[in-house]
């Protein structure tokens, strides 16, 4: 057996790690027997050098094996299904999605991530609702997807412990944006959940992690490849990521904007979102025969209260108390009686008139990112608080000094590099000019 130090080495001079040299490293990865400069070193070289297929494959497998895959009583066969997103600004699919498949009568036990890079993560927008604990024990997990049908949780030293590591030193070291490592980091959780079926929302463009369509189909044939391998009926969709999703970006936000979308009132890319990917996945296990009528029932369960029902009872299964997820779910809620908000509030405001056609995602999220609303070092506390709103949409006239943008915000206090950035992100049109925004779909994969 190779030593840790040779392991990288190999790697690093673009050899192929043997299943044997990967579960050699995962294993000393979760039993903590490998510095962390070594496991940093080993990302860079995989970032570096890539992986063939075998090895990728191997990887995803050692990493859903890292910890216990989850098992599901006989009456679910079939029923079981999931979604995962590579990763956006303002990406807050799954927590309207989630609830509305429970409310289609499917389970969902979702394994999520924090954010990445400049996009944000499902655990940390949860994590800004006081009470709402995304570290479940296993039983617990179970009795939740029992009574509710949906329960969104992280990696933990049971569950997926191999991910829970890479995942939070990915971040540090910049080797996010590797086709194995994603790879094996999102359809190992997926697999650890033991699903039926998956569906990815593959994102690519300015604001995602894959640039261009090219290597978002890379990914997604790798992601599909990977699922089905595992048992796991898989199919992608893929969506460009360019404009932010809907008119929020941060953690605390997103949780407002996610129950305003659950109480009917979100906005329609959002909305698009949710149905699509919904509507695969019930086309996927047999609820309805086209995905039109699949997009139709998601629309109804969010419209009509089902899912925000959902939500609610996820809530409090979750540690919310009873008062704080009903007030949070009313009709008129206070949101931020419940959900601190920021000590500061800024407004930007347009330089000259014009036409809305692009506002750039990734600009805000990198500007937000260093505000607070994500992390540089592995494990450190993120302020849920910061974050931004939109005023103003694609293909809106807008006069001069009309404000746009919103940053909630604290210390560190916005720097006047900051707020040119900003004020770069807004592309005002002439009067007769068009946004292209149409579709955020681009391709499917179609369900069987
Ligand atoms: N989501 C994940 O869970 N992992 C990745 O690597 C990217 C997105």
């Amino acid at each position: 057996m190779l030593s840790i130090p040779d392991l990288i080495k190999k790697k690093r001079d673009g050899n192929a790690l043997s299943d044997e040299d990967i579960q050699f490293f995962l294993q000393a990865v979760v039993e903590e027997n490998i510095q962390e400069a070594q496991t940093g070193a080993m990302l860079m070289a995989i970032f570096m050098k890539g992986m063939v297929a075998t090895e990728t494959m191997a990887l995803t497998k050692a990493m859903k094996l890292s910890g216990e895959v989850l098992s599901w009583p006989k009456e679910w066969a079939g029923l079981v299904v999931d979604k995962h997103s590579t990763g956006g600004v303002g990406d807050k699919v799954s927590l309207v999605l989630a609830p509305a498949l429970a409310a289609c009568g499917l389970k969902v036990p979702m394994i999520s991530g924090r954010g990445l890079c400049h996009t944000g993560g499902t655990l940390d927008k949860l994590e800004s609702i006081p009470g709402f604990n995304v570290g479940q024990p296993l039983p617990k997990l179970r009795s939740i997807l029992a009574e509710v049908g949906c329960v969104m949780v992280g990696q933990t030293v049971s569950l997926v412990p191999a991910d829970r590591i890479l995942y939070a030193l990915r971040d540090a070291t910049s080797t996010v944006e590797s086709l194995p490592l994603i790879t094996g980091s999102i359809i190992s959780k997926k697999a650890a959940e033991s699903l039926n079926s998956l569906v990815l929302d593959v994102k690519f463009g300015r604001s995602a992690i894959c640039k261009d369509l090219a290597s978002a189909k890379a990914l997604g044939e790798s992601l599909v490849t990977a699922g089905n391998n595992l048992g796991m009926n898989t199919r992608a969709v893929f969506t460009h990521m360019s404009n932010p999703i809907g008119r929020c970006i941060g953690n605390s936000v997103e949780v407002i904007e996610s129950l305003e979308t659950l109480k009917g009132k979100g906005p329609s890319d959002l909305m698009e979102l949710v149905s699509t990917l919904g509507g695969v996945l019930l086309v996927m296990t047999g609820k309805v025969s086209s995905l039109s009528e699949g997009g139709r029932l998601i629309t109804e369960s969010v419209t009509g209260g089902a899912a925000l029902a959902k939500f609610q009872a996820m809530m409090v299964a979750q540690g919310v108390s009873n008062e704080n997820a009903q007030s949070l779910c009313s009709a008129q809620a206070d949101y931020h009686s419940i959900l601190r908000r920021a000590d500061h509030q800024t407004e930007l405001r347009t330089h000259t008139q014009g036409v809305v056609m692009e506002i750039d995602g990734l600009v805000l999220a990198e500007v937000l990112h260093q505000l607070g609303a994500g992390r540089t070092n592995a494990g450190e506390p993120i302020n849920h608080s910061v974050g931004a709103e939109l005023l103003v949409s694609l293909g809106e006239s807008v006069n001069k000094g009309r404000p746009w943008l919103r940053i909630h915000f604290e210390s560190p206090a916005l720097t006047p590099d900051q707020t040119s950035r900003l004020e770069g992100a807004l592309t005002l049109g002439g009067s007769g000019d068009k946004p292209v925004r149409g579709s955020l779909i681009e391709e499917m994969i179609p369900p069987m």
